[in-house]
Parts: structure tokens; C-alpha cells; sequence
């Protein structure tokens, strides 16, 4: 049997991001398909497919075809064991996908080979750097016309400000798609695509060495030449794979390929598993040092709620990240934000569809906890004596602000039980006027589709109406002072700043734009304002 150090050794845990249609899901697919994961295409998400629609806010995925939720999906291959922590491609869910990210040990960001950084990764990739995790680079849709491969690697260095270090690199693209060239074994590996290859094919992969006279006839004299060409340089430039550089995300090992016609998958998945982490050790706040995964205590921390699933049941799972020894199912834990003793009763995992039930599972794996609403996102639960407590989770500054108001004012208490479970979810953010009670509370968000969730869900789940106030604001700044310190009333601010106070109790301040702030911090000179909350 495996020691609790080899389980754990195996374990690769990681998120991809990518701007909606760069081809996440796609990618996704593949590596389980080639993994032998899944036997058919069309089984992740499943855009068309009705076979996720278990509730009705989920409805709106199926109207829109996008991925609201995240899951969690694991397979093994090669001896490790593989958790692809899969995030909403749609930015207004943004916020869930920095959540996920502080649970993975590492990611992959996919980027559409013709349209280069997109918003939405640019976003994203704050967020990693924040985390410092090793980020691997997916050029995708090679098989279609791409950008010149130098641009796109200077447009990450600039736009993103990471290096980049190209692992393999193209031979044309689009019509003229020939295959990459491996920069460690030095050899071609053709593309014989017509580039409308079926989905599920594999292409022919034929490896030849650069320079060798065969090469002009697999891939064309220019192509050969013009290759030639780019590794000259790309050698030149003397960069070697600086293995420190990737463990803290400042370089990311890039690969070139075509996710759809199955090109430079496997390559890729072989080197990502050779290079990405192991589980990380996360810090432990009590006594300010890090956690080794490999001791015998079980610990993890909340990252992910997602509630009602199934509407018969009004079942809430927690997922929690493992970040030392193991999970057992139905062994007895401690739930350090409650201060209480519990049984971890369930444990589930996703696999594409299908929630399983899993019996054990170690550090770095995600399990999903049956929460019978005592878990927020941050929570931390651990087992032994020695107790630990894992940093919070930091709240993302919304963007976009509401009054919401309950219209039948007789359910007051199904309104602001469900307001609050929404929020301890995380689906949205919740604010109270200072000085103010609960009849109507200001809900901030990212994006625009999360009021609509919002609503759905008050409407079936808690069988509240609600009216939705648009509100001016566009800038929230959370105040560290110490709250002895400061006199929150008596600060000197525009008239149309709002202060507020968040579901921890953070005092914060809601402007309507820019110049707002700047009057506040010029006004008010030990005023202390942070773009985000709870941060530790
Ligand atoms: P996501 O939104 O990032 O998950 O993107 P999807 O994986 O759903 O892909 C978006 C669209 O791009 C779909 O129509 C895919 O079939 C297509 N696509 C994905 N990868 C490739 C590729 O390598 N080449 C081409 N030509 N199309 C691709």
C-alpha cells in the first residue's frame, strides 16, 4: 500500500483560465479523453445538454450556455493523480474562479492563438500572481490562422508581465499548420490535420529532426527554413527552463498546439505533470508557519459552497481543499470558525457529471463536504489535537452595486436567511448601510448575470420577491485602520460616498468613481484603504 507521503507526492492540483471560447472546456476534455477519463466528446459541461440542469438557477447555464459553477474533475494517469479544478468562463463569475484558485497549486492558462491576452485573462492572471503559483501557458487553436508566435509571447510578456518560456513552437498556422517543434528532444512533431478534423481524432504525429533534408519534405522547404530561423533565435536568446522562476510563477513554460483536433495535448500533459508542484504547504495563522502535507493530521480549508443542487433535497456542499494528511469519510474533525466538533459525514467528488461518494482522500484533493450550513468560504476543518487555521479567503472588490428590497415585507425572515446563505456562498456580496438594519441590503457583484442568480434563487429556494435598486457606485475600498482608531462617521468624504459594513463586520466605503477615492485619501490622512477584504 502507498504511504500517506506517496499519495500525497502524486498529487497535482491545478485550475485553468482562460477568456470564454480561448477553448477551456475543450482542453479539459481532451486530457480526459486521452487519459481515459471519459469515453465520448461533449461530456464536460455539456453546453447543449440538459443533463446538469438539477436546479432552476442553473437554468440560466442552459439558456446561455455557460458554465456557471465550478466542479472539480480527477483522474490518474502515469502514476499521478491529476485534480482539475474547472472555473466559469463567463467573467460575471469571475469571483468563483478566484476562489478556486486559492485552491489550486498551480494553473494553466489557455489563450486563443488569434486573439492573444483577452480581458478576462488578464483578470484572471491577477489573481494567480497574487497566489505566486507556477502558470503554464496553452497557445490554442494553432489549427486555425494565429498570430505571429513572437508577438504572442511578447504580448504576455508586456501585458501580463510574466516570462515566457516556449516549450515547443509552431510551424505555421491555420491552412499552413505543419506541427510543432520540441525544444528538448529537438524533433518535429507533425500536424496531418485538414484542420477540420473530427473532434475526437487524434492526429498523426510524426517526429523528424530539425536540419535533416526529410524535414523539407514533412513540412515544406519555407516552413523548414523559417524554422530554422526562429529556434536560431529563440536558442540565442541563451534563456534556459529556470525551474525556481516557474515554481513562483515569474517564467511560464508555454506550449503551442490545437486542442480540438487533439494536437500537442499529450505532449503537453506529460511536461505539465513532470513540471507543476506537489501540494503546497498553506500557512497556518495560529502559529504563522506552514503546514506540512504530509503530516498525519487531516486538515483543509472551504474554498467553494455551492447549495441546493438538488432542489428536493436543499443539500449545501462545502468544498474543501485538503492540505495535510487524510480525509477519511465519517471521521471526526473540528471546525475551527464554529469552534465545534463535527463528523465529516459525506465526502463527494465530481467526476464530469456524476457525483461520487469517496471513502478517503488525501492532500491536495478536493473534497466535498455535505454542510448542513455551518461552513462559510475560508472556513478551516482539521483533525488531532494540535488545532491549525488557514487565511482567509480575500473578497474581490465588486464592481457593480444594488439596493435589494424585499417587495412582500411578511417574509422578512426568509429574506434575510436567504440573502445571508447567498452570501456565505459567496454567489454575491452583502453590505449594510452603517446605522442602517436588513430591510434592504446593498448586494455588490461582478458581473451583471449574478443578480439574475440572485433573484432566481430568492424566487425558488426561499420564496422571497425582491426589487433591485441600481446604485451609482463603481469603487469599494475596505478600511484597515484599527477600528479603535478612527472615527468612521465623522470622516470627511463627498457627499455621494456610502459607508458600509460587510458580513464579517469590515467597515468599508462605497464611491462613484475615482476621483472620490483620491478626495477621501487627500482629506482624511490616516485613512488606510485596501482594494480588497480580509486580506492576511
Ligand atoms: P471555453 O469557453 O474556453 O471553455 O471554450 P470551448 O472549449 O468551449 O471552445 C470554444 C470554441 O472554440 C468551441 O467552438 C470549440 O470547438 C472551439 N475550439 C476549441 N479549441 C479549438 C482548437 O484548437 N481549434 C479550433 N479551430 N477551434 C477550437
Amino acid at each position: 500500500m502507498a504511504s500517506l507521503s506517496d499519495e500525497i507526492s502524486s498529487r497535482r492540483t491545478f485550475a485553468i483560465i482562460s477568456h470564454p471560447d480561448a477553448g477551456k472546456t475543450t482542453l479539459t476534455e481532451k486530457l480526459l479523453l486521452y487519459t481515459g477519463s471519459i469515453q465520448t466528446a461533449g461530456s464536460v459541461k455539456g453546453k447543449s445538454s440538459a443533463k446538469h440542469a438539477v436546479s432552476d438557477w442553473m437554468d440560466i447555464e442552459k439558456e446561455r450556455g455557460i458554465s456557471v459553477t465550478s466542479s472539480v474533475l480527477q483522474f490518474t494517469y502515469n502514476g499521478a493523480c491529476v485534480n482539475i479544478l474547472d472555473t466559469p468562463g463567463h467573467q460575471d463569475f469571475s469571483e468563483d474562479t478566484y476562489r478556486t484558485l486559492m485552491a489550486a497549486d498551480a494553473a494553466v492558462m489557455v489563450i486563443d492563438g488569434a486573439k492573444g491576452v483577452e480581458a478576462q485573462t488578464k483578470k484572471l492572471f491577477k489573481v494567480c500572481t497574487l497566489r505566486h503559483i507556477p502558470i503554464f501557458t496553452f497557445v490554442n487553436k494553432l489549427d486555425h490562422e494565429a498570430r505571429d508566435p513572437f508577438e504572442l509571447m511578447e504580448e504576455i510578456e508586456n501585458v501580463l508581465g510574466i516570462n515566457t518560456y516556449p516549450m515547443n513552437w509552431p510551424i505555421g498556422s491555420g491552412r499552413n499548420f505543419r506541427g510543432v517543434f520540441d525544444r528538448q528532444t529537438r524533433r518535429v512533431i507533425a500536424f496531418e490535420g485538414d484542420g477540420h478534423a473530427n473532434a475526437t481524432k487524434k492526429v498523426a504525429e510524426v517526429e523528424a529532426e530539425l536540419g535533416d533534408p526529410s524535414m523539407d519534405e514533412l513540412i515544406g522547404e519555407e516552413n523548414h527554413k523559417n524554422l530554422m530561423d526562429d529556434i536560431e533565435l529563440l536558442d540565442g536568446a541563451g534563456d534556459e527552463l529556470d525551474l525556481d522562476a516557474v515554481a513562483c510563477g515569474k517564467l511560464s513554460p508555454a506550449f503551442f498546439g490545437s486542442a480540438l483536433t487533439n494536437f500537442g495535448v499529450e505532449p503537453f500533459l506529460k511536461e505539465f505533470l513532470r513540471l507543476a508542484p506537489t501540494p503546497r504547504a498553506y500557512t497556518n495563522t495560529l502559529a504563522n508557519e506552514p503546514v506540512d502535507p504530509c503530516r498525519d493530521d487531516f486538515s483543509g480549508f472551504v474554498f467553494k459552497i455551492q447549495a441546493n443542487m438538488d432542489k428536493n433535497h436543499r443539500d449545501r456542499i462545502a468544498f474543501v481543499r485538503i492540505c495535510s494528511g487524510k480525509f477519511e469519510r465519517g471521521m471526526d474533525a473540528f471546525h475551527v470558525q464554529g469552534n465545534r466538533k463535527l463528523k465529516l459525514a459525506t465526502g463527494t467528488s465530481m467526476m464530469a457529471d456524476d457525483r461520487a461518494i469517496v471513502d478517503e482522500a488525501y492532500a491536495g484533493d478536493i473534497v466535498g463536504l455535505f454542510d448542513p450550513g455551518i461552513f462559510s468560504i475560508g472556513d478551516t476543518v482539521c483533525s488531532g489535537k494540535r488545532h491549525v487555521q488557514y487565511p482567509q479567503i480575500p473578497t474581490f472588490a465588486p464592481e457593480m452595486f444594488a439596493r435589494i428590497t424585499q417587495v412582500d415585507t411578511l417574509k422578512r425572515k426568509q429574506f434575510v436567511k436567504g440573502m445571508e446563505e447567498l452570501a456565505q456562498e459567496g454567489a454575491i456580496q452583502i453590505f449594510r448601510e452603517l446605522g442602517a438594519g436588513m430591510e434592504s441590503v446593498i448586494v455588490g457583484v461582478v458581473g451583471v448575470l449574478q443578480f439574475e442568480v440572485l433573484e432566481r434563487r430568492l424566487k425558488a429556494e426561499y420564496r422571497v420577491e425582491v426589487r433591485r435598486q441600481p446604485l451609482p457606485y463603481t469603487d469599494i475600498r475596505w478600511i484597515q485602520n484599527d477600528p479603535d482608531t478612527i472615527d468612521i462617521p465623522s470622516l470627511s468624504l463627498t457627499r455621494d460616498t456610502l459607508r458600509v459594513e460587510d458580513m464579517r463586520g469590515g467597515k468599508l466605503l462605497l464611491f462613484t468613481s475615482p476621483w472620490n477615492v483620491d478626495w477621501a485619501t487627500d482629506h482624511n490622512p490616516d485613512l488606510i484603504l485596501s482594494e480588497f477584504g480580509n486580506v492576511t
